[in-house]
């Protein structure tokens, strides 16, 4: 209960009374290292978990010293197979449209950097199917993707409308669960009879041939019957790697649209607003500090809000900006030392399509040279090396072409749009973790 009610001190009422207030504690390892709350769907659990994990734990370190993973399960989840198939059959599409309500158009900040996404959304959701079908929405990691698309979904369900919104990893777990439990048609309904279809994180399409298959003849069915698709990824169709023609072809029949890192000015507005939202009153010093020193995502600057909130009403201590610079140099910091050489290396090898081995070689090719200017790149803004340890590291025996290369870099991403975005999402990737 003391638990709970800090949550609901730090949380949005909305966030709270919809999912939070459900977070049942259960136990906490015999180590100390894990502690397991129960909720009752796992689009609930991993909601809760994405969003104010990193507030739980401040909880538990803030109350008695320590720092424990947090799991989220679902409540009772030992059941068995039949029973699993009939509920998932009963609950799927509930399921599969919980939207966060606090993702709307009105909750959104407009600037220069996602204007036209925004206005491609707004319209979309006013008249469905009609207008820019499909709308392609692509952007870096954390810079209002899902929060549009949800906005699109939230609006249409007042008007009345179905709206699914799933990740594509969900539409791909509900494919092969349908397949495997020989229950096509049920799935075919689903996702052939919505009015508009939502489909997060599109790229990770990438190589799965079968679910290509089957969600091309879902976007026939739905764009032949004039209704709504919306998808968002983190690159451009044409840069999805290993997906089929028909398909890349087809994500830009209608309109695609980005979303860059916003300015400073948007950062600012969007600032005030999450802590307007949030109830917590900042000075103009401390809103224009967070929006100078932070430049990667918005979820980061939410994070760092909540991180604010936490500390300031847990430690009892006023928000002042020695506060703000307290937190921003652990996290500035933090990143900087959590980033290693190798999982540069690793990562921009991922994206790029190329072997890690690769970048460390003697190769020349134009791939090559390209990531490997990448990862100098990286690696000189993400970590702590200095110009002759990266060169050191790659195996290279002068370290003026580390700096030659950072130039080089720096003026692609003035003037090269898809340099500029491959790096984005990078940076992003690595100070996230995502990999
Ligand atoms: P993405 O899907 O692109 O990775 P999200 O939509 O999850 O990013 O956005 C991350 C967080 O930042 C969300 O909490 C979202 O509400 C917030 N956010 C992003 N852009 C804006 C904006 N322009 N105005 C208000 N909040 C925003
Ligand atoms: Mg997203």
């Amino acid at each position: 209960k003391e638990f709970l009610a800090i949550i609901k001190q730090e949380s949005t009422a909305l966030d709270y009374n919809r999912y939070l207030k459900q977070l049942v504690y259960k136990k906490i390892s015999s180590d100390e290292k894990i502690a397991v709350f129960e909720v009752s769907n796992k689009y609930i659990a991993s909601w809760i978990k994405s969003k104010y994990k990193n507030l739980i734990q401040h909880c538990f370190e803030t109350i008695d010293g320590t720092k424990p993973e947090i799991e989220i399960k679902v409540a009772g989840e030992k059941k068995t197979k039949k029973e699993i198939i009939t509920e998932k059959l009963k609950n799927d599409t509930a399921e599969s449209t919980i939207l966060n309500p606090s993702y709307t158009f009105d909750s959104f900040v407009v600037g220069s950097s996602n204007q036209m996404a925004y206005n491609a959304s707004l319209a979309v959701s006013k008249k469905p199917g009609i207008q820019y079908n499909p709308l392609f929405i692509y952007g870096g990691t954390g810079l209002g993707k899902t929060h549009l698309l949800q906005a699109i979904g939230n609006d249409a369900i007042t008007q009345g409308k179905t709206v699914i919104y799933v990740t594509i990893e969900q539409f791909m777990n509900d494919f092969t669960f349908s397949i495997k439990n020989k229950n096509m048609e049920h799935f075919r309904n689903k996702y052939r009879k919505c009015d508009v279809l939502l489909i997060d994180d599109i790229q990770f399409l990438s190589g799965k041939e079968q679910t290509q298959e089957e969600f091309f003849h879902t976007f026939n069915e739905l764009h032949n019957a004039k209704k709504q698709i919306v998808m968002t990824s983190d690159r451009l169709p044409s840069q999805i790697a290993g997906l089929v023609d028909r398909l890349k072809s087809r994500f830009e029949w209608g309109l695609t649209a980005d979303i860059q890192i916003p300015g400073l000015e948007t950062k600012i507005a969007i600032i005030e607003k999450k802590s307007e939202l949030n109830g917590i009153h900042l000075s103009r010093e401390i809103i224009n500090f967070i929006a100078t020193n932070l430049d990667s995502s918005i979820r980061e600057i939410e994070g760092v809000l909540i991180r604010i909130n936490a500390s300031a009403s847990l430690l009892n201590q006023e928000i002042n900006l020695e506060l703000v610079q307290g937190l921003l140099k652990e996290q500035i910091k933090e990143t900087k030392e959590n980033i290693k050489l190798p999982d540069i290396i690793n990562i921009v090898a991922s994206e790029l399509n190329i072997k890690p081995s690769d970048i460390k070689s003697k190769k020349r090719t134009a791939t090559v040279a390209n990531a490997r200017r990448v990862v100098i790149y990286l690696a000189r803004e993400l970590t702590h090396n200095s110009m002759p340890d990266i060169a050191k590291f790659l195996g290279m025996k002068d370290h003026s072409s580390i700096s030659h290369n950072i130039k080089k870099a720096n003026e692609l991403i003035e003037k090269d749009e898809n340099f500029k975005l491959i790096i984005e999402n990078l940076k992003n990737k690595l100070i996230n973790k995502e990999w």
